[in-house]
């Protein structure tokens, strides 16, 4: 019976230019080693899969061999190359700290350094996930680090560089491993695919590549656990049932649903879902990931945000250059939002229907308002507020009439950043209200549609550092919505004159997520000053991106500082984030 070996290894690449995704960065090192700009310590740094360990061995392997190619890879002929190749040269030595990690392993190392090479030149010492090392072991291996023998060289191996010492750093040459694009991992597994005589399909193979989420390695089992169970033909249908995805088709009927404003359709396609066994909760993040996708596919400076292949970017940028951006920056808002919401539903099939159901609605003209220009996106009801809408309706373009469905079938003009998008007036009024003023540049907020409510306004005097401070704690006290919660705390209201502030977001999503709730936030900020003739208005603009952007790594930080007992547990445990 003929030996079954893993792609993942049989495929392992045994020259500089076989790994995949990391040409620039093999190139370099390739280039060093055929100049003799050797350093004694390399740090290899990048996510789980990415070729470091392949990348030391064939750098331990090319330093070694006696007969390098022109193009300065390896021979893999001579004695020292077959002995790598087949795993028993005595220049390599490979310690995996991640278990590892005591001082007594250290210790063994450094005595290994101390013995010179019987045959090659250079001994090289592999030290995978070298983050785990102990304090301990770290100290003791640092002695060594600073002054190794002549024929050592160190590859230590990360996939958390934040976590290594400064004084560690400083002593290494280090290189940044890419992520594997999805083109990549694509064309390396057509490469192994034709080798083992197996046929798949390019959308199988993108399917697999997302999966494995930039790791080669992980690709490779997949493909290989996938051809296992359809006998060597990998069909797109047969990929997503073994790795229970959910065919993209069925968001595209969504999308359709959604812009058609057909409920009905969204739910039974919903229902088609969970039938197939789908969790719900599953299902809402995969449809925020393809309305995400959409939104980056629609600018082609963004286009490459989107990890895929060049035709699924291609048919992705194709759909989204029919949809509003504005349309799929409310519908990403809804899902976060049901995403937020669902640990506390009790009824978390309603959740998600409700979600479709307001998803569906995005589009639909709110019956109150026709004043918005045609082709335009409809405010959601909670924009509208007391304001009599008739005094909008004489600025209704001639082609609402006929536009019941502002769906947009070319790309819209994107919005010009950074002009002032909107004005709130005190009082409230429709956002079509809102936007023809703005475009009017009549920022003056004492205009006749308010006069109405001159008496019996709050005046009060304050200062910006009485709305400075009324707008955080008004961030501070928004337990409930987390998100905004942050979003305000990265924004300080810039006064600009009279009663008017200016907020600057970071970014299209930010001023959408504030504008949504600006009738609140004003209200509240309106009452803390007693003061009613305050008013904001939203630009978007890069100088004020956030300063703290919570991470996972933060918040475990955040954690730690406010109880050192999980450190601790982390250290004890050798817990490790995953
Ligand atoms: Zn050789």
């Amino acid at each position: 019976m003929e030996q079954y070996i893993v792609s993942a290894r049989k495929y392992r690449p045994t020259t500089f230019d076989s790994v995949v995704g990391q040409q620039a960065l093999a190139g370099t090192l390739k280039n060093a080693i055929s100049t003799g700009r050797l350093a004694h310590a390399y740090l290899f740094c990048g996510s789980r899969g990415v070729g470091k360990t392949s990348c030391a061995r064939i750098f331990a392997k090319t330093i070694n061999c006696t007969n390098r190619t022109a193009a300065g890879e390896a021979c893999n002929e001579c004695d020292s190359c077959r002995q790598f190749n087949e795993n028993r040269s005595l220049n390599i030595i490979e310690l995996d700290a991640a278990s590892n990690n005591g001082v007594d392993d250290i210790r063994a190392l450094i005595e290994q350094v101390a013995v010179p090479p019987t045959q090659g030149r250079y001994r090289v010492f592999i030290i995978d996930e070298v983050h785990m090392l102990s304090n301990a072991a770290f100290n003791s291996f640092l002695k060594t680090l600073e002054e190794p023998p002549a024929y050592v060289i160190f590859i230590l191996a990360t996939t958390e560089k934040h976590k290594i010492i400064p004084t560690i750093l400083s002593r290494c040459q280090i290189y940044d491993f890419n992520r594997i694009s999805i083109n990549d991992m694509v064309s390396h597994m057509q490469r192994v695919a034709a080798n083992e005589g197996i046929t798949a399909e390019p959308e199988a193979l993108n399917v697999i590549a997302r999966k494995a989420d930039g790791a080669m390695r992980d690709a490779l089992s997949i493909f290989d656990q996938v051809a296992a169970s359809t006998n060597g033909n990998i069909s797109y249908a047969a990929t997503i049932e073994n790795l229970n995805v959910l065919d993209q088709s069925y968001y595209n009927r969504l999308l359709d649903a959604f812009v058609a404003q057909d409920i009905a359709q969204a739910l039974l396609i919903y229902k088609e879902i969970r039938d197939q066994g789908f969790d719900s909760q599953f299902f809402v993040n995969g449809l925020a990931s393809y309305l995400r996708d959409l939104a980056v596919a629609q600018n082609p400076s963004t286009l490459n945000l989107l990890e895929a292949t060049d035709d699924v970017r291609q048919e992705m940028a194709a759909r989204a250059s029919k949809l509003h951006p504005t349309f799929l920056y409310r519908a990403m808002d809804l899902c976060n939002e049901a995403d937020f919401n669902f640990r506390a539903a009790s009824n978390k099939q309603f959740l998600v229907e409700l979600t479709l159901i307001r998803l569906c609605q995005l589009l639909s003209p709110s019956t109150d308002d026709v004043g918005a220009g045609g082709g335009q996106l409809q405010p959601l009801e909670n924009y509208t507020t007391s304001v009599a809408p008739q005094e909008a309706a004489p600025v209704a373009a001639p082609v609402a009439a006929t536009a019941p469905k502002p769906v947009v079938t070319s790309p819209l003009p994107q919005p010009s950043a950074p002009q002032p998008r909107a004005t709130y007036a005190p009082g409230g009024m429709s956002l079509a209200e809102v936007a023809r003023r703005a475009r009017n540049t009549s920022h003056n907020h004492t205009d006749n549609s308010n006069k109405k409510e001159a008496d019996g306004r709050r005046a009060q005097q304050y200062t910006d550092a009485d709305i400075a401070s009324a707008w955080a704690s008004l961030a501070a006290n928004m337990n409930a919505d987390r998100v905004l919660a942050s979003v305000m705390g990265n924004i300080t209201p810039i006064h600009v004159e009279g009663d008017r502030y200016l907020l600057r977001c970071a970014s299209q999503l930010v001023a959408d997520m504030v504008e949504k709730h600006i009738d609140t936030i004003s209200a509240s900020i309106r009452d803390s000053v007693s003061n009613d003739n305050i008013c904001f208005e939203t630009e978007i603009s890069d100088v004020d991106l956030p300063k703290t952007m919570w991470t996972d790594d933060r918040v475990l930080e955040e954690l730690i500082k406010e109880h050192p007992a999980i450190d601790e547990m982390i250290k004890k445990f050798q817990l490790r984030r995953i």
